[in-house]
């Protein structure tokens, strides 16, 4: 880093993680830039926007002379635009970890590597295959694509091998360009996620794990730390770190984990800052954008612990009204300066409290005033125990 003027942080991608990040980095004397092909992404909001796609190399050229530093808003970014930048400036992770977690079948490969277990998954490149996978797989199962899916998108679920052509019919189409991999369905008890960051210089940190809970594939609350996890953290951190080190990873990621009769088995793994670690922002020491910014400008680390107990709610779709969360106790509001639109990602809230008992009653209160008993209404209910 060049110590007289202050760095810049390039984003690829101008969402609302973008502009979290650029927000995290301003009190660290770093400036943002960041690259979208949407002139109304978010992050323009509040750090310059530069208009362009991923296979413009004349703007990109000049947009990585500008930067020291290239990291991620969005992980679909194409693997050789990343490789491109890669050549000409530091890029925080790197492509091969960006390439990893851009496959579901990459990705579950590497984890059984690292002693990760996953559910039941087999490749699918043509309707015989489905049949095979079947077999082996067993069902219920998930037929997801490789790639390009996210928040519950290119998926189709068979309760039996009788809905192998209603699958083949929702996402056979996808096989030849994005690959297909078919998992085992399971009935898992609980979603946790850990979010870990790792330095330049290896330090590696996590956060408490988060339970999370998903409303058609999406998710729509957060608690952390999560409750019941005290036996399941350390292995949680040992795998997170083993990945980490395997990828020479450097930045926060999310591993999204289900819990099966006490057992962790691993998801997917989010190369960025990542929705379940928003609680942070307020009810950490560090938050995930910090820590991140920190990371990839080889600044030393912050502090993952916590003081108390947060629960996040995402906004989907439109924003409510903000007055009940703004009139709360250490609750705090989140726009993202995004238009409505069904099934959008517009903002959130995070509610923090001393311990389960408060945020149980401060949660309570913020869902009766907003009308959204039923989105709070699970947390509570693993609050309450
Ligand atoms: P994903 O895009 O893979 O994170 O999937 C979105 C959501 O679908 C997850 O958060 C789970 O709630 C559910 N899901 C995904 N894979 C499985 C599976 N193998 N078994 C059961 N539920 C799953």
């Amino acid at each position: 880093m060049n110590d007289s003027r202050q760095a810049v942080v390039g984003i690829l991608g101008g969402g609302q993680l973008a502009r979290m990040l650029a927000i995290a980095a301003a009190p660290l004397g770093a400036n943002s830039l960041v690259v979208d092909s949407a002139a109304d992404a978010c992050a323009g909001q509040v750090a310059p926007l530069v208009r362009a796609d991923w296979n413009d190399y004349a703007a990109l050229d000049d947009f990585a002379r500008r930067v020291d530093v290239v990291t991620f808003d969005f992980e679909n970014v194409p693997a050789e635009t990343a490789q491109w930048l890669a050549e000409r400036v530091a890029v925080f992770p790197n492509p091969r970890a960006l390439a990893v977690a851009q496959d579901r079948l990459a990705e579950k490969t590497l984890f059984r590597e690292c002693g990760l277990h996953t559910p039941e998954f087999m490749a699918v490149d043509d309707r015989a295959g489905l049949d095979r996978a079947l077999a082996t797989v067993g069902a219920p199962a998930i037929l997801k694509t490789r790639r390009l899916g996210y928040d519950g998108k290119g998926q189709f679920r068979l309760k039996s091998m009788v809905d192998a052509d209603a699958a083949w019919a929702a996402l056979g189409a996808q096989a030849a360009k994005h690959g297909l991999i078919l998992e085992a369905f399971v009935p898992f008890q609980r979603e946790l996620s850990v979010l870990a960051v790792r330095g330049r210089d290896g330090d590696f940190r996590t956060w408490p794990l988060t339970r999370n809970w998903h409303v058609d594939g999406v998710l729509s609350m957060s608690l952390a730390p999560a409750p019941d996890i005290i036996a399941l953290q350390p292995r949680a951190t040992a795998l997170a770190r083993t990945l980490a080190e395997r990828l020479d990873y450097v930045g926060v990621f999310a591993l999204e984990l289900f819990v099966n009769d006490g057992e962790l088995l691993g998801n997917e793994m989010a190369p960025r800052v990542h929705n379940s670690g928003h609680w942070t922002i307020e009810g950490a020491h560090t938050s995930q954008f910090e820590n991140h910014v920190r990371a990839v400008l080889g600044l030393p680390l912050g502090d993952t612990g916590v003081g108390g107990q947060s629960a996040m709610l995402n906004w989907i779709g439109e924003l409510p009204d903000p007055a009940p969360v703004l009139r709360g106790v250490d609750a705090h509001w989140h726009d993202y300066g995004k238009s409505a639109r069904a099934g959008r990602k517009v903002g959130h809230a995070t509610v923090c409290a001393p311990d389960s008992a408060q945020l149980a009653q401060r949660l309570e209160m913020i869902g009766r005033e907003l009308g959204r008993e039923a989105q709070v209404a699970p947390t509570l209910e693993a609050l309450r125990g």
